[in-house]
């Protein structure tokens, strides 16, 4: 078998192995019906029960109440900024929103094209290393929705708590951070995730939307951006992205096989532990994100020198760890470290850490 890196990529991230191999061994001759799931119609049956089996596969790993529906959409998270205003907020009405880094903020500009935004709270005064607690939230009174980001791929802050909103439906962004650690879905209205983070290959989107939230669209909202419109149709309006459903689908699958998300939370627990301890014990490395809201999915972290930035990059594709370049707007190192990125590849990232630091730094 060809050489597989260890890969930190904030997204498209990296998949299981095996999820892959799968996929190739399924790929000319899909259990013996001679094609390729990207060659059946998304009405066959083959295909429908592949669509049948991800969704549920998916309900059972997060415990989705059944009055929810599960949808299978395109256009990735960034579609979801306008798609949830044209859905849930009514042309007079007003959406509270959460700001605690790049991609809330760009929920925000979108969402203020469709009508009053109310940023409620902001991680600005905290230089984004810090959440704002509940107390210091400005919410409106009669919000259609309250939209937060649980995990912020970029600045590396995460939320473990869920807010508390009463009855107002809220909404989260939950591209980087689904199906890492339990959730209680009936907390929220509406969950979304672009799939290249946790889920499988880019472009998809699940979005899991309380029933009663479905139908409030406005006149104006495009019929492919309707939530109703999917739901009514089984994500299959027009023909849905198959070959990611279906490798989503497998991912599920491997999911199940590792023990599901509880599972899975304690070893990126793990996983997350063994990173900060590194940062936390040297001097040469930091990260600045208050304990509490370190992100356990996206670890950004500097050198004490960043003109050793570059040596340290090369080194590290080197040794196959490949992606810990830090976003352009942050600069530094991030290393992505979702449920396919193992234990294994964060010990060899720490080994190289604190090699390059005796050597460097
Ligand atoms: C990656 C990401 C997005 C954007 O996803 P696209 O599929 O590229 O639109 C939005 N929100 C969060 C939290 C993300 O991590």
């Amino acid at each position: 078998m060809s050489k597989r890196a260890h890969n930190f990529c904030a997204g498209p991230a990296a998949l299981p192995t095996a999820v892959l191999q799968r996929a190739q061994a399924e790929m000319l001759d899909w259990q013996g019906r001679g094609l390729s799931v990207m060659e059946m119609s998304h009405r066959s049956d083959e295909y429908v029960a592949i669509a049948e089996k991800a969704e549920q596969d998916l309900r059972d790993l997060l415990g989705v109440p059944s009055d929810y529906k599960v949808l299978f959409l395109q256009g990735g998270a960034s579609q979801q900024f306008a798609e949830i205003p044209l859905n849930l907020l009514p042309e007079d009405g007003v959406a509270d929103y959460i700001e605690t880094g790049i991609w809330s903020k760009k929920a925000i500009e979108e969402g203020r094209r469709y009508g009053n935004v109310n940023v409620a709270a902001s991680a600005k005064g905290y230089d984004y290393f810090a959440i704002p607690g509940q107390n210091e939230w400005q919410l409106s009174k009669d919000a259609a929705y309250v939209h937060y980001a649980s995990n912020e791929t970029i600045g590396g802050l995460q939320f473990d708590w869920v807010p508390e909103v009463d009855d107002t439906p809220l909404v989260v962004d939950m591209s980087s951070d689904i199906l890492s650690r339990e959730i209680d879905v009936s907390r929220f209205g509406l969950i979304y995730a672009g799939a290249q983070k946790n889920i499988g290959p880019s472009g998809l989107v699940v979005a899991i939307v309380r029933e009663d939230l479905l139908g409030r669209a406005r006149s104006a909202c495009p019929t492919m951006l309707n939530y109703k419109v999917a739901a009514d149709n089984g994500s299959m309006y027009n023909t849905p992205a198959t070959y990611s459903w279906y490798l989503s689908g497998l991912v599920f699958e491997w999911l199940k096989e590792q023990g599901g998300v509880a599972a899975m939370e304690q070893r990126n627990k793990a996983k997350k532990d063994l990173l900060y301890k590194a940062i936390d014990g040297s001097d040469f490395y930091s990260n600045p994100i208050q304990s509490s809201a370190r992100s356990w999915m996206n670890v950004p972290f500097r050198l004490a020198d960043e003109k050793l930035d570059k040596a340290f990059l090369e080194g590290a594709e080197a040794r196959g760890l490949l992606n810990l370049k830090g976003h352009r707007s942050v600069g530094g190192m991030r290393a992505s470290i979702y449920n396919a990125t193992g234990l294994d590849a964060v010990e060899a990232l720490v080994a190289y850490m604190a090699e390059f630091e005796k050597e460097r730094g």
